[in-house]
Protein backbone atom coordinates (compact mmCIF):
# COMPACT_ATOMS: atom_id res chain seq x y z
CA UNK A 1 0.00 0.00 0.00
CA UNK A 2 0.90 3.47 -1.10
CA UNK A 3 0.52 6.19 1.91
CA UNK A 4 0.22 7.88 -0.76
CA UNK A 5 -3.20 6.79 -1.56
CA UNK A 6 -3.72 5.62 1.87
CA UNK A 7 -7.16 7.20 3.32
CA UNK A 8 -6.29 8.02 6.85
CA UNK A 9 -6.80 11.70 7.50
CA UNK A 10 -4.53 12.53 10.63
CA UNK A 11 -5.57 15.04 12.71
CA UNK A 12 -3.04 17.28 14.87
CA UNK A 13 -5.31 18.59 17.74
CA UNK A 14 -6.68 16.48 20.21
CA UNK A 15 -10.65 16.58 19.39
CA UNK A 16 -12.09 18.15 22.35
CA UNK A 17 -15.12 15.52 23.12
CA UNK A 18 -12.35 12.72 23.46
CA UNK A 19 -11.86 12.02 26.97
CA UNK A 20 -9.37 8.92 26.79
CA UNK A 21 -6.38 7.80 24.75
CA UNK A 22 -7.65 5.45 22.69
CA UNK A 23 -10.88 7.69 21.98
CA UNK A 24 -8.16 10.42 21.23
CA UNK A 25 -6.00 8.52 19.48
CA UNK A 26 -8.31 6.58 17.07
CA UNK A 27 -9.63 9.59 16.08
CA UNK A 28 -6.57 11.38 15.34
CA UNK A 29 -4.65 8.69 13.73
CA UNK A 30 -7.50 8.47 11.18
CA UNK A 31 -9.10 4.71 12.03
CA UNK A 32 -12.85 6.42 12.56
CA UNK A 33 -14.91 9.20 12.80
CA UNK A 34 -18.07 9.85 14.57
CA UNK A 35 -21.87 9.67 12.50
CA UNK A 36 -23.22 10.37 15.64
CA UNK A 37 -23.11 10.34 19.47
CA UNK A 38 -21.87 6.46 19.89
CA UNK A 39 -21.79 5.65 15.88
CA UNK A 40 -18.89 5.25 14.03
CA UNK A 41 -17.15 4.71 10.87
CA UNK A 42 -14.30 2.64 11.13
CA UNK A 43 -11.59 4.43 8.26
CA UNK A 44 -9.70 1.79 5.99
CA UNK A 45 -6.54 1.77 8.71
CA UNK A 46 -9.67 1.31 11.71
CA UNK A 47 -11.26 -1.50 9.89
CA UNK A 48 -7.83 -3.59 8.95
CA UNK A 49 -7.73 -3.53 12.84
CA UNK A 50 -11.16 -4.83 13.14
CA UNK A 51 -10.75 -7.74 10.29
CA UNK A 52 -7.46 -8.29 12.35
CA UNK A 53 -9.17 -8.96 15.55
CA UNK A 54 -12.41 -10.96 14.18
CA UNK A 55 -10.07 -13.32 12.36
CA UNK A 56 -7.78 -14.01 15.52
CA UNK A 57 -12.13 -14.64 17.37
CA UNK A 58 -13.43 -16.83 14.10
CA UNK A 59 -9.84 -19.09 14.47
CA UNK A 60 -10.32 -19.82 17.97
CA UNK A 61 -14.58 -20.37 17.81
CA UNK A 62 -13.91 -22.73 14.92
CA UNK A 63 -11.59 -24.26 17.08
CA UNK A 64 -13.85 -25.24 19.47
CA UNK A 65 -16.50 -26.59 16.56
CA UNK A 66 -18.54 -23.25 16.73
CA UNK A 67 -19.96 -22.59 13.54
CA UNK A 68 -20.67 -19.06 12.25
CA UNK A 69 -24.36 -17.56 10.94
CA UNK A 70 -25.58 -14.23 10.28
CA UNK A 71 -28.56 -13.36 12.09
CA UNK A 72 -30.97 -10.37 11.10
CA UNK A 73 -29.79 -7.33 12.46
CA UNK A 74 -34.35 -6.47 12.55
CA UNK A 75 -36.23 -8.82 14.76
CA UNK A 76 -39.69 -8.62 15.33
CA UNK A 77 -41.33 -7.94 19.23
CA UNK A 78 -42.93 -11.39 18.81
CA UNK A 79 -40.09 -13.38 20.15
CA UNK A 80 -38.92 -11.21 22.43
CA UNK A 81 -42.58 -10.53 23.75
CA UNK A 82 -42.55 -14.56 24.07
CA UNK A 83 -39.13 -14.51 26.56
CA UNK A 84 -41.00 -12.00 28.64
CA UNK A 85 -38.07 -9.42 27.69
CA UNK A 86 -39.67 -6.72 25.62
CA UNK A 87 -41.82 -5.04 28.37
CA UNK A 88 -38.44 -4.98 30.89
CA UNK A 89 -35.19 -4.64 28.35
CA UNK A 90 -36.65 -0.64 28.73
CA UNK A 91 -34.99 2.39 27.33
CA UNK A 92 -32.13 0.61 25.73
CA UNK A 93 -33.50 -1.33 23.37
CA UNK A 94 -33.86 0.74 19.68
CA UNK A 95 -37.39 -0.21 18.68
CA UNK A 96 -39.03 0.40 15.62
CA UNK A 97 -42.47 0.18 13.54
CA UNK A 98 -42.73 -0.84 9.79
CA UNK A 99 -45.54 0.47 7.24
CA UNK A 100 -47.73 -1.75 8.96
CA UNK A 101 -47.09 -0.83 12.44
CA UNK A 102 -45.91 -3.71 13.59
CA UNK A 103 -43.06 -3.44 15.94
CA UNK A 104 -39.25 -4.89 16.21
CA UNK A 105 -35.76 -3.87 17.57
CA UNK A 106 -32.44 -3.58 16.34
CA UNK A 107 -30.98 -6.34 18.11
CA UNK A 108 -28.58 -5.74 21.29
CA UNK A 109 -28.27 -9.69 21.74
CA UNK A 110 -29.53 -12.60 20.22
CA UNK A 111 -31.03 -15.31 22.38
CA UNK A 112 -34.49 -15.08 21.44
CA UNK A 113 -33.43 -14.98 17.94
CA UNK A 114 -31.45 -17.91 18.21
CA UNK A 115 -33.27 -19.73 20.04
CA UNK A 116 -36.62 -19.24 18.24
CA UNK A 117 -34.31 -20.65 14.87
CA UNK A 118 -32.48 -23.68 16.50
CA UNK A 119 -36.31 -24.77 18.54
CA UNK A 120 -38.10 -25.42 15.07
CA UNK A 121 -34.89 -27.34 13.36
CA UNK A 122 -33.38 -29.48 16.52
CA UNK A 123 -35.58 -32.18 17.34
CA UNK A 124 -33.33 -34.82 18.78
CA UNK A 125 -30.70 -35.30 21.21
CA UNK A 126 -28.30 -37.03 18.59
CA UNK A 127 -28.25 -33.27 17.10
CA UNK A 128 -26.84 -31.96 20.09
CA UNK A 129 -24.35 -30.23 21.34
CA UNK A 130 -24.03 -27.04 18.80
CA UNK A 131 -22.29 -24.19 18.97
CA UNK A 132 -23.33 -21.23 16.65
CA UNK A 133 -22.49 -17.97 16.51
CA UNK A 134 -22.19 -14.55 14.79
CA UNK A 135 -20.25 -11.29 14.11
CA UNK A 136 -22.22 -8.60 13.67
CA UNK A 137 -23.42 -5.16 14.73
CA UNK A 138 -25.47 -4.88 17.90
CA UNK A 139 -27.59 -1.81 18.53
CA UNK A 140 -27.69 -0.55 22.33
CA UNK A 141 -29.26 3.16 22.84
CA UNK A 142 -26.90 3.48 25.92
CA UNK A 143 -27.95 5.97 28.94
CA UNK A 144 -24.17 7.32 28.57
CA UNK A 145 -22.52 6.55 25.44
CA UNK A 146 -18.91 7.62 26.08
CA UNK A 147 -15.40 6.65 25.01
CA UNK A 148 -15.73 5.91 21.96
CA UNK A 149 -15.93 2.41 20.82
CA UNK A 150 -15.48 1.54 24.85
CA UNK A 151 -19.29 2.40 25.18
CA UNK A 152 -21.27 2.97 22.32
CA UNK A 153 -24.81 2.53 20.72
CA UNK A 154 -23.19 0.58 17.20
CA UNK A 155 -20.67 -1.77 18.19
CA UNK A 156 -19.24 -4.87 16.39
CA UNK A 157 -20.09 -7.83 18.76
CA UNK A 158 -19.09 -11.69 18.30
CA UNK A 159 -21.80 -13.65 20.45
CA UNK A 160 -22.29 -17.44 20.67
CA UNK A 161 -24.57 -19.70 21.78
CA UNK A 162 -24.52 -23.47 23.17
CA UNK A 163 -27.37 -25.89 22.83
CA UNK A 164 -25.84 -29.01 25.16
CA UNK A 165 -28.55 -31.52 26.55
CA UNK A 166 -27.96 -31.16 30.16
CA UNK A 167 -25.80 -29.75 32.47
CA UNK A 168 -22.72 -31.67 32.21
CA UNK A 169 -22.64 -30.93 28.39
CA UNK A 170 -23.54 -27.04 29.21
CA UNK A 171 -20.38 -27.13 31.58
CA UNK A 172 -18.20 -28.35 28.61
CA UNK A 173 -19.65 -26.09 25.78
CA UNK A 174 -18.66 -23.06 28.65
CA UNK A 175 -15.25 -24.32 29.76
CA UNK A 176 -14.74 -24.36 25.96
CA UNK A 177 -15.83 -21.07 25.30
CA UNK A 178 -13.74 -19.77 28.49
CA UNK A 179 -10.48 -21.10 27.17
CA UNK A 180 -11.47 -19.55 23.61
CA UNK A 181 -11.61 -16.56 25.12
CA UNK A 182 -8.28 -16.91 26.66
CA UNK A 183 -6.87 -17.55 23.88
CA UNK A 184 -8.40 -14.95 21.91
CA UNK A 185 -7.16 -11.81 24.06
CA UNK A 186 -4.22 -13.36 24.76
CA UNK A 187 -2.95 -13.57 20.98
CA UNK A 188 -4.88 -9.68 20.56
CA UNK A 189 -1.76 -8.82 23.14
CA UNK A 190 -4.13 -8.13 25.72
CA UNK A 191 -3.20 -7.77 29.60
CA UNK A 192 -6.52 -9.13 30.70
CA UNK A 193 -8.33 -11.41 33.40
CA UNK A 194 -11.05 -13.61 33.97
CA UNK A 195 -13.60 -12.19 36.69
CA UNK A 196 -16.35 -13.63 38.06
CA UNK A 197 -19.37 -11.74 37.24
CA UNK A 198 -22.81 -10.83 38.02
CA UNK A 199 -25.23 -12.32 34.58
CA UNK A 200 -27.18 -8.68 34.98
CA UNK A 201 -29.96 -8.50 31.84
CA UNK A 202 -29.00 -11.42 29.70
CA UNK A 203 -29.60 -13.29 32.92
CA UNK A 204 -29.26 -17.07 34.24
CA UNK A 205 -26.87 -17.87 36.84
CA UNK A 206 -22.56 -18.52 36.63
CA UNK A 207 -20.55 -15.95 34.71
CA UNK A 208 -17.23 -14.46 34.10
CA UNK A 209 -16.34 -10.94 32.35
CA UNK A 210 -12.51 -10.48 30.60
CA UNK A 211 -11.27 -7.32 32.06
CA UNK A 212 -8.54 -5.63 29.94
CA UNK A 213 -6.89 -4.41 32.79
CA UNK A 214 -6.73 -0.61 32.47
CA UNK A 215 -7.37 2.52 34.48
CA UNK A 216 -9.47 4.32 32.13
CA UNK A 217 -11.81 1.31 32.19
CA UNK A 218 -15.38 1.62 33.56
CA UNK A 219 -15.40 -1.56 35.71
CA UNK A 220 -13.85 -2.39 38.93
CA UNK A 221 -12.65 -5.70 39.96
CA UNK A 222 -11.07 -7.08 42.75
CA UNK A 223 -8.14 -10.03 43.08
CA UNK A 224 -6.73 -11.90 46.04
CA UNK A 225 -3.69 -11.43 47.31
CA UNK A 226 -2.87 -15.09 47.60
CA UNK A 227 -5.59 -16.88 45.97
CA UNK A 228 -6.62 -16.81 42.24
CA UNK A 229 -9.99 -15.84 43.35
CA UNK A 230 -11.20 -12.13 40.91
CA UNK A 231 -14.48 -10.63 40.75
CA UNK A 232 -15.99 -7.92 39.29
CA UNK A 233 -17.09 -5.21 42.74
CA UNK A 234 -20.64 -5.49 41.61
CA UNK A 235 -20.77 -10.00 42.20
CA UNK A 236 -18.00 -9.51 44.82
CA UNK A 237 -19.79 -11.63 47.85
CA UNK A 238 -18.70 -10.92 51.64
CA UNK A 239 -18.96 -13.09 54.59
CA UNK A 240 -20.77 -11.68 57.25
CA UNK A 241 -18.82 -9.76 60.17
CA UNK A 242 -19.06 -11.45 63.15
CA UNK A 243 -20.01 -8.50 65.80
CA UNK A 244 -18.95 -8.72 69.54
CA UNK A 245 -22.05 -9.36 71.50
CA UNK A 246 -23.09 -6.46 73.85
CA UNK A 247 -26.22 -6.14 76.49
CA UNK A 248 -28.88 -4.39 74.33
CA UNK A 249 -29.89 -1.17 75.84
CA UNK A 250 -32.83 1.10 75.01
CA UNK A 251 -33.23 3.05 71.67
CA UNK A 252 -33.54 6.83 72.60
CA UNK A 253 -34.34 9.39 70.57
CA UNK A 254 -31.58 12.59 70.20
CA UNK A 255 -31.44 15.78 68.66
CA UNK A 256 -28.37 16.17 65.81
CA UNK A 257 -28.54 19.57 64.26
CA UNK A 258 -27.44 19.94 61.34
CA UNK A 259 -25.87 16.79 60.83
CA UNK A 260 -26.67 15.25 57.04
CA UNK A 261 -23.84 13.03 56.51
CA UNK A 262 -23.11 9.87 58.27
CA UNK A 263 -19.40 11.40 59.91
CA UNK A 264 -21.02 14.34 60.97
CA UNK A 265 -23.49 12.68 63.37
CA UNK A 266 -20.80 10.70 64.43
CA UNK A 267 -17.98 13.54 65.21
CA UNK A 268 -20.97 15.05 66.85
CA UNK A 269 -22.12 12.39 68.94
CA UNK A 270 -18.57 11.25 69.73
CA UNK A 271 -19.57 7.41 68.34
CA UNK A 272 -17.50 5.06 66.48
CA UNK A 273 -18.41 5.22 62.26
CA UNK A 274 -18.81 1.44 62.37
CA UNK A 275 -21.60 2.02 65.57
CA UNK A 276 -23.51 3.65 63.10
CA UNK A 277 -26.03 3.07 60.13
CA UNK A 278 -25.88 4.69 56.84
CA UNK A 279 -28.97 4.94 54.45
CA UNK A 280 -29.26 4.95 51.00
CA UNK A 281 -32.69 6.12 49.20
CA UNK A 282 -33.10 4.23 45.65
CA UNK A 283 -36.55 4.39 43.50
CA UNK A 284 -37.48 1.58 41.27
CA UNK A 285 -40.50 0.56 39.46
CA UNK A 286 -41.98 -1.25 42.10
CA UNK A 287 -41.32 1.66 44.51
CA UNK A 288 -38.98 3.44 46.82
CA UNK A 289 -36.19 0.98 48.39
CA UNK A 290 -34.01 2.15 51.52
CA UNK A 291 -30.65 0.71 51.95
CA UNK A 292 -28.68 0.47 55.34
CA UNK A 293 -25.22 -0.31 55.55
CA UNK A 294 -22.62 0.06 58.30
CA UNK A 295 -21.40 3.65 58.49
CA UNK A 296 -17.90 3.14 57.39
CA UNK A 297 -19.28 0.26 54.24
CA UNK A 298 -20.98 0.97 50.85
CA UNK A 299 -23.95 -0.02 49.41
CA UNK A 300 -23.56 -2.02 46.17
CA UNK A 301 -26.24 -1.37 43.61
CA UNK A 302 -26.18 -4.80 41.50
CA UNK A 303 -26.93 -6.93 44.48
CA UNK A 304 -29.64 -4.58 45.79
CA UNK A 305 -30.95 -4.78 42.13
CA UNK A 306 -30.96 -8.67 42.32
CA UNK A 307 -31.99 -8.77 46.53
CA UNK A 308 -35.16 -6.95 45.45
CA UNK A 309 -35.86 -8.39 42.01
CA UNK A 310 -35.78 -5.03 40.45
CA UNK A 311 -34.76 -3.39 36.83
CA UNK A 312 -33.71 -0.28 37.26
CA UNK A 313 -32.29 1.96 40.56
CA UNK A 314 -32.66 5.75 40.73
CA UNK A 315 -31.45 7.74 43.40
CA UNK A 316 -34.77 8.61 45.34
CA UNK A 317 -35.87 12.31 45.47
CA UNK A 318 -37.09 14.41 48.24
CA UNK A 319 -40.80 14.54 47.37
CA UNK A 320 -40.28 10.35 47.18
CA UNK A 321 -38.50 10.54 50.30
CA UNK A 322 -41.49 12.48 51.72
CA UNK A 323 -44.05 10.24 50.55
CA UNK A 324 -41.92 6.97 52.38
CA UNK A 325 -42.34 9.19 55.43
CA UNK A 326 -38.83 10.15 55.86
CA UNK A 327 -36.42 13.12 55.52
CA UNK A 328 -32.67 13.03 53.63
CA UNK A 329 -29.79 13.39 55.99
CA UNK A 330 -32.10 11.95 58.77
CA UNK A 331 -33.45 8.51 57.35
CA UNK A 332 -33.56 5.59 59.48
CA UNK A 333 -35.30 1.48 58.98
CA UNK A 334 -37.34 2.61 62.18
CA UNK A 335 -41.00 3.45 61.93
CA UNK A 336 -41.33 2.71 58.27
CA UNK A 337 -44.15 1.55 56.13
CA UNK A 338 -42.71 -1.76 54.90
CA UNK A 339 -46.15 -2.18 52.69
CA UNK A 340 -45.14 0.80 50.85
CA UNK A 341 -41.84 1.05 50.90
CA UNK A 342 -38.66 -1.60 50.62
CA UNK A 343 -36.36 -1.93 53.93
CA UNK A 344 -33.43 -3.65 52.87
CA UNK A 345 -30.51 -3.94 55.26
CA UNK A 346 -27.41 -5.63 55.10
CA UNK A 347 -26.35 -8.92 57.08
CA UNK A 348 -23.82 -6.98 58.88
CA UNK A 349 -26.03 -4.31 60.40
CA UNK A 350 -28.22 -7.20 61.59
CA UNK A 351 -25.34 -8.67 63.49
CA UNK A 352 -24.32 -5.00 65.39
CA UNK A 353 -25.87 -3.96 68.25
CA UNK A 354 -26.36 -0.22 70.17
CA UNK A 355 -26.36 1.50 66.58
CA UNK A 356 -27.57 5.13 65.86
CA UNK A 357 -29.13 5.63 62.99
CA UNK A 358 -31.75 8.24 61.14
CA UNK A 359 -35.19 8.95 63.33
CA UNK A 360 -37.39 9.74 59.67
CA UNK A 361 -37.40 13.60 61.02
CA UNK A 362 -34.90 16.69 60.26
CA UNK A 363 -32.50 16.63 63.12
CA UNK A 364 -33.02 13.96 65.19
CA UNK A 365 -31.43 10.79 65.22
CA UNK A 366 -31.94 7.42 67.23
CA UNK A 367 -28.77 5.99 69.92
CA UNK A 368 -28.92 2.60 71.26
CA UNK A 369 -30.63 0.94 68.12
CA UNK A 370 -30.75 -3.24 68.12
CA UNK A 371 -31.71 -4.28 64.70
CA UNK A 372 -33.12 -7.33 65.98
CA UNK A 373 -35.29 -5.53 68.70
CA UNK A 374 -36.22 -2.23 67.51
CA UNK A 375 -37.49 -2.79 63.30
CA UNK A 376 -38.08 -5.61 60.96
CA UNK A 377 -36.82 -5.38 57.37
CA UNK A 378 -38.02 -6.53 54.29
CA UNK A 379 -34.94 -7.97 53.02
CA UNK A 380 -31.64 -8.89 54.78
CA UNK A 381 -28.99 -9.85 52.40
CA UNK A 382 -25.08 -9.21 51.76
CA UNK A 383 -25.80 -5.76 49.81
CA UNK A 384 -22.61 -4.58 50.63
CA UNK A 385 -20.14 -3.14 48.33
CA UNK A 386 -16.54 -5.20 48.74
CA UNK A 387 -13.49 -2.91 49.41
CA UNK A 388 -10.14 -2.90 49.07
CA UNK A 389 -8.48 -4.65 52.04
CA UNK A 390 -11.66 -6.87 52.82
CA UNK A 391 -11.30 -10.37 53.30
CA UNK A 392 -11.00 -12.60 50.25
CA UNK A 393 -14.46 -14.70 49.92
CA UNK A 394 -12.55 -17.78 49.35
CA UNK A 395 -9.16 -18.05 51.15
CA UNK A 396 -7.35 -16.19 54.09
CA UNK A 397 -5.95 -13.56 51.80
CA UNK A 398 -7.16 -10.20 51.41
CA UNK A 399 -8.60 -8.38 48.23
CA UNK A 400 -6.69 -5.83 46.32
CA UNK A 401 -8.79 -3.83 43.86
CA UNK A 402 -8.11 -2.88 39.91
CA UNK A 403 -9.66 -1.20 37.01
CA UNK A 404 -10.98 -2.74 33.80
CA UNK A 405 -12.83 -2.90 30.76
CA UNK A 406 -14.98 -5.46 29.98
CA UNK A 407 -14.08 -6.93 26.62
CA UNK A 408 -16.20 -9.89 26.90
CA UNK A 409 -19.00 -11.90 28.63
CA UNK A 410 -19.76 -15.68 29.12
CA UNK A 411 -22.77 -16.65 30.85
CA UNK A 412 -24.70 -20.52 31.51
CA UNK A 413 -28.10 -19.50 30.86
CA UNK A 414 -29.44 -23.26 31.45
CA UNK A 415 -32.66 -22.88 30.58
CA UNK A 416 -33.91 -19.54 31.38
CA UNK A 417 -34.64 -19.37 27.69
CA UNK A 418 -35.41 -22.63 26.02
CA UNK A 419 -38.19 -23.11 29.04
CA UNK A 420 -40.35 -19.80 27.80
CA UNK A 421 -39.42 -20.33 24.24
CA UNK A 422 -40.14 -24.42 24.32
CA UNK A 423 -36.65 -25.15 22.99
CA UNK A 424 -37.09 -28.34 23.37
CA UNK A 425 -35.45 -31.98 22.32
CA UNK A 426 -36.30 -35.58 22.55
CA UNK A 427 -34.01 -37.65 24.96
CA UNK A 428 -32.69 -41.29 24.43
CA UNK A 429 -35.99 -42.20 25.79
CA UNK A 430 -38.07 -40.04 23.68
CA UNK A 431 -39.14 -37.83 26.36
CA UNK A 432 -39.08 -34.17 25.53
CA UNK A 433 -36.72 -32.24 27.47
CA UNK A 434 -35.36 -28.21 27.74
CA UNK A 435 -32.20 -27.96 26.00
CA UNK A 436 -29.21 -26.16 28.13
CA UNK A 437 -28.21 -23.41 26.94
CA UNK A 438 -24.93 -20.84 27.35
CA UNK A 439 -24.22 -17.88 25.62
CA UNK A 440 -21.14 -15.88 24.59
CA UNK A 441 -19.86 -12.21 23.69
CA UNK A 442 -17.23 -10.40 23.13
CA UNK A 443 -16.72 -6.75 21.94
CA UNK A 444 -15.17 -6.86 18.66
CA UNK A 445 -14.80 -2.74 18.63
CA UNK A 446 -14.51 -2.40 22.70
CA UNK A 447 -11.50 -4.35 22.56
CA UNK A 448 -9.75 -2.24 19.37
CA UNK A 449 -10.37 0.34 21.87
CA UNK A 450 -9.07 -1.63 24.81
CA UNK A 451 -5.69 -2.73 23.19
CA UNK A 452 -5.39 1.29 22.67
CA UNK A 453 -5.62 1.92 26.40
CA UNK A 454 -3.09 -0.55 27.09
CA UNK A 455 -0.46 0.37 24.22
CA UNK A 456 0.21 4.28 23.75
CA UNK A 457 2.61 6.51 24.82
CA UNK A 458 2.65 10.58 23.87
CA UNK A 459 3.64 10.25 20.35
CA UNK A 460 0.74 7.45 19.31
CA UNK A 461 -0.57 4.40 19.41
CA UNK A 462 1.85 1.06 19.69
CA UNK A 463 0.06 -1.47 18.00
CA UNK A 464 0.64 -5.44 19.01
CA UNK A 465 1.61 -6.86 16.19
CA UNK A 466 -1.37 -9.62 15.84
CA UNK A 467 -3.28 -6.57 14.81
CA UNK A 468 -1.78 -3.55 13.26
CA UNK A 469 -3.26 -2.79 10.49
CA UNK A 470 0.45 -2.95 8.72
CA UNK A 471 3.58 -4.20 10.49
CA UNK A 472 6.13 -2.14 8.37
CA UNK A 473 6.11 1.11 6.75
CA UNK A 474 9.25 2.25 4.26
CA UNK A 475 9.47 6.39 4.66
CA UNK A 476 12.05 7.90 2.01
CA UNK A 477 13.22 11.05 3.48
CA UNK A 478 13.24 12.78 0.30
CA UNK A 479 10.44 11.68 -2.39
CA UNK A 480 12.34 13.69 -4.93
CA UNK A 481 15.74 12.25 -4.62
CA UNK A 482 15.86 9.48 -7.46
CA UNK A 483 18.22 7.58 -5.44
CA UNK A 484 16.14 7.16 -2.58
CA UNK A 485 13.94 6.66 -3.93
CA UNK A 486 14.84 3.89 -5.87
CA UNK A 487 16.12 2.30 -2.64
CA UNK A 488 13.06 2.40 -1.18
CA UNK A 489 10.61 1.32 -3.56
CA UNK A 490 13.25 -1.79 -4.24
CA UNK A 491 12.91 -2.64 -0.56
CA UNK A 492 8.85 -1.64 -0.61
CA UNK A 493 8.30 -4.34 -3.21
CA UNK A 494 10.70 -7.41 -2.20
CA UNK A 495 8.79 -7.20 1.32
CA UNK A 496 5.95 -6.84 -0.11
CA UNK A 497 6.63 -10.06 -2.78
CA UNK A 498 7.76 -11.92 0.73
CA UNK A 499 3.91 -11.41 1.81
CA UNK A 500 5.03 -8.71 4.60
CA UNK A 501 2.02 -6.21 5.41
CA UNK A 502 4.21 -2.91 4.25
CA UNK A 503 3.64 0.67 3.75
CA UNK A 504 5.74 3.16 1.72
CA UNK A 505 5.53 6.77 2.43
CA UNK A 506 5.61 8.22 -0.61
CA UNK A 507 4.07 11.53 0.01
CA UNK A 508 5.93 14.69 -0.93
CA UNK A 509 6.26 15.89 2.80
CA UNK A 510 8.41 16.56 5.33
CA UNK A 511 10.40 13.66 6.88
CA UNK A 512 9.00 15.28 10.36
CA UNK A 513 5.47 14.85 9.79
CA UNK A 514 5.91 11.28 7.96
CA UNK A 515 7.80 10.05 11.04
CA UNK A 516 5.11 11.80 13.30
CA UNK A 517 2.56 10.09 11.54
CA UNK A 518 3.93 6.96 11.31
CA UNK A 519 4.63 7.21 15.64
CA UNK A 520 1.04 8.28 15.47
CA UNK A 521 -0.97 5.41 13.82
CA UNK A 522 1.71 2.79 15.61
CA UNK A 523 3.12 1.21 12.65
CA UNK A 524 5.54 -1.69 14.77
CA UNK A 525 8.78 -1.46 12.19
CA UNK A 526 9.57 2.03 10.61
CA UNK A 527 12.17 1.52 8.03
CA UNK A 528 14.05 4.93 7.24
CA UNK A 529 16.12 5.32 3.69
CA UNK A 530 17.68 8.62 3.24
CA UNK A 531 21.16 9.92 1.10
CA UNK A 532 22.35 9.56 4.42
CA UNK A 533 21.79 5.58 5.27
CA UNK A 534 22.31 4.86 1.57
CA UNK A 535 26.05 6.66 2.20
CA UNK A 536 26.47 3.22 3.49
CA UNK A 537 24.48 0.93 1.91
CA UNK A 538 21.86 0.56 4.81
CA UNK A 539 18.32 1.49 6.07
CA UNK A 540 17.61 3.10 9.37
CA UNK A 541 15.22 0.24 11.64
CA UNK A 542 13.03 1.24 14.40
CA UNK A 543 11.27 -0.13 16.80
CA UNK A 544 8.03 1.34 17.57
CA UNK A 545 7.25 -0.56 21.18
CA UNK A 546 11.13 -0.50 22.27
CA UNK A 547 12.48 3.04 20.64
CA UNK A 548 15.39 0.73 19.55
CA UNK A 549 17.18 1.31 16.44
CA UNK A 550 19.34 -0.18 14.46
CA UNK A 551 21.07 -0.15 10.40
CA UNK A 552 20.39 -2.62 8.47
CA UNK A 553 22.41 -3.02 5.17
CA UNK A 554 20.68 -3.33 2.09
CA UNK A 555 22.12 -6.41 0.67
CA UNK A 556 20.71 -9.75 -0.80
CA UNK A 557 19.53 -10.56 2.91
CA UNK A 558 17.67 -7.41 4.33
CA UNK A 559 14.43 -8.58 3.47
CA UNK A 560 14.66 -11.60 5.16
CA UNK A 561 16.72 -9.78 8.59
CA UNK A 562 13.69 -7.41 8.42
CA UNK A 563 11.42 -10.59 8.58
CA UNK A 564 13.41 -11.98 11.49
CA UNK A 565 13.55 -8.92 13.21
CA UNK A 566 9.59 -8.55 13.29
CA UNK A 567 9.26 -12.03 14.13
CA UNK A 568 11.07 -11.14 17.27
CA UNK A 569 8.25 -8.98 18.26
CA UNK A 570 5.09 -8.76 19.94
P1 LIG B 1 -21.41 -3.24 29.89
O1 LIG B 1 -21.54 -3.79 31.27
O2 LIG B 1 -20.05 -2.68 29.59
O3 LIG B 1 -22.53 -2.33 29.50
P2 LIG B 1 -22.68 -5.62 29.02
O4 LIG B 1 -22.32 -6.51 30.14
O5 LIG B 1 -24.01 -4.99 28.96
O6 LIG B 1 -21.56 -4.47 28.90
P3 LIG B 1 -22.76 -7.91 27.27
O7 LIG B 1 -24.21 -8.03 27.10
O8 LIG B 1 -22.05 -8.82 28.19
O9 LIG B 1 -22.41 -6.37 27.65
O10 LIG B 1 -22.11 -7.89 25.81
C1 LIG B 1 -20.95 -8.63 25.42
C2 LIG B 1 -19.77 -7.71 25.13
O11 LIG B 1 -20.14 -6.66 24.23
C3 LIG B 1 -19.28 -6.98 26.35
O12 LIG B 1 -18.41 -7.79 27.10
C4 LIG B 1 -18.57 -5.78 25.75
O13 LIG B 1 -17.25 -6.12 25.37
C5 LIG B 1 -19.37 -5.50 24.49
N1 LIG B 1 -20.26 -4.33 24.69
C6 LIG B 1 -21.39 -4.27 25.41
N2 LIG B 1 -21.95 -3.05 25.36
C7 LIG B 1 -21.13 -2.30 24.57
C8 LIG B 1 -21.17 -0.95 24.11
N3 LIG B 1 -22.15 -0.14 24.47
N4 LIG B 1 -20.18 -0.52 23.30
C9 LIG B 1 -19.17 -1.35 22.93
N5 LIG B 1 -19.09 -2.63 23.32
C10 LIG B 1 -20.05 -3.11 24.13
MG1 LIG C 1 -21.38 -8.08 30.07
Amino acid sequence: MRVSKLYAPTLREVPAEAEIASHQLLLRAGFMRKASGGIYTYLPLGWRVIRKIEAIVREEMDDKGAQELLMPIVQPAEIWQESGRWDVYGAEMWRLKDRHSRAFCLGPTHEEMITTIVRNDVRSYRQLPINLYQIQDKFRDERRPRFGLMRSREFIMKDAYSFDKDEAGLEVSYKGMYEAYANIFKRCGLVFRPVEADSGAIGGSGSHEFMALAESGEAEIVFCDSCDYAANTEKAELHLIKAETETALDKEEVVTPDCKTIVDVCSYLKLPIEKSIKAVAYQSEKGLILCFVRGDHEVNEVKVLNTCDVLELEMASETALIEGNTVGGYMGPIGIDTNKVMVVVDQNVMEMSNLCCGANKEGYHFINVNPNKDFTPTHVADIRLIQEGDPCPHCNGKVEKARGIEVGQVFKLFTKYSEPLKATYLDENGKAKPIFMGCYGIGVSRTMAAAVEQYNDKDGIIWPKSIAPYHIVVVPVNVKDVETMEAAEDLYIKLKNAGVQVLIDDRDERPGVKFKDADLIGYPVRVVIGPKTLAENSAEVKMRKSGEVQMLTLDGDCVQKLIEMLEKID
